[in-house]
């Protein structure tokens, strides 16, 4: 292919790319097609009160199918989607198929169970995205309190005051709110408390190291005291070992989330992995 090709917006191969641009070219090509050909999935990952052993929520993460590739996870997609403008149709399917998907299993019987989604910056910034949200609630008449938006600090502190206006709109909908990746970013404290987020999640960086590193293990300790006396909950993701989750109990967190007690599953696995275990009524949990 070349320029006279024509006046379309495609970029075309060139034989002198480097070989990071030619995956790059391969990806986002495949990337705008991946849609359309319904190679998009979700796992799904309980969140568990550590007290009481409930599952409190899942968080669905996103996979692609790549038809060559494989199974590819975010981080190897989700830049390439947010750089292209991709990820605003991909978040939009998420929210779409999630809310379709708990609408599907509550019919099954697991009521009351919520879902976190993750969201990117740039889908807070679309003009619609409130009332896309708002429709897809009353499209699949799923209530917003089974709903929940994972953000990171830095896509906060990007933009403040617009972010943090989208965010209590999103609340008093009724959709809870978590701060992904807690202390990895640029916070201000002064930011959080103008905001009714439900839940801060401690990173797992932090998570892996509270045995063998002090400082992390203070780092963790104090989101957990932070989060109590401001009246939030605190989770901690990542969490793979005995050792991690006896360290988080006796700090008193909330919940966990992490391999050692599951890892992400296939939606078909969440009826049977759900069966016989206590769901946590998210009205009593926020
Ligand atoms: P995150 O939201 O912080 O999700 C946690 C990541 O840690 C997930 O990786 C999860 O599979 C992984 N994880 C869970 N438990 C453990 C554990 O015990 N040990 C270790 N080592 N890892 C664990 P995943 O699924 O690859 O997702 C990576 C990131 O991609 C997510 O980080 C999130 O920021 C982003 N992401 C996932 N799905 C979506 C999506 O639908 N939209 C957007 N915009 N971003 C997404
Ligand atoms: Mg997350
Ligand atoms: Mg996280
Ligand atoms: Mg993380």
């Amino acid at each position: 292919a070349s320029k006279s090709d024509g006046c379309n917006a495609y970029r075309f191969y060139e034989p002198n790319m480097d070989e990071h641009a030619h995956k790059r070219f391969v990806l986002e090509n495949s990337l705008r097609k991946a849609l359309e050909g319904n190679e998009f999935l979700l796992h799904y990952q309980p969140k568990v009160d550590i007290s009481s052993g409930d599952i409190t929520a899942f968080e669905a993460l996103l996979r692609w199918n790549h038809p060559d590739l494989g199974l590819l996870s975010p981080a190897e997609f989700i830049p390439l989607a947010e750089e292209t403008g991709l990820i605003i149709p991909i978040g939009e399917w998420v929210i779409r198929h999630v809310c379709a998907q708990n609408v599907v299993w509550q019919k099954e019987g697991l009521s009351n169970l919520r879902i976190a989604i993750n969201l990117s910056g740039y889908q807070l910034q679309q003009q619609n995205f409130l009332e896309f949200v708002e429709e897809s609630l009353t499209d699949t008449g799923l209530d917003p309190e089974c709903l929940e938006f994972e953000i990171t600090e830095t896509v906060i502190m990007q933009n403040p005051d617009f972010t943090i206006s989208m965010l209590n709109k999103l609340r008093d909908l009724g959709i809870h709110i978590s701060i992904d990746d807690f202390g990895t970013g640029y916070s201000s404290l002064s930011h959080l408390k103008r905001f009714s987020v439900n839940t801060l999640k401690i990173d797992k960086t932090f998570v892996s190291e509270v045995e063998s590193s002090a400082t992390d293990a203070a780092i963790a300790t104090a989101i957990i005291a932070m989060g109590s006396s401001l009246n939030l909950r605190v989770i901690a993701e990542g969490v793979e070992t005995k050792g991690q989750l006896e360290f988080l109990k006796e700090k008193l967190c909330d919940e966990m989330q992490g391999y050692y007690f599951s890892r992400p599953m296939p939606p078909e696995k969440v009826t049977e992995f759900m069966r016989g275990k206590q769901i946590r009524n998210p009205e009593t949990a926020a």
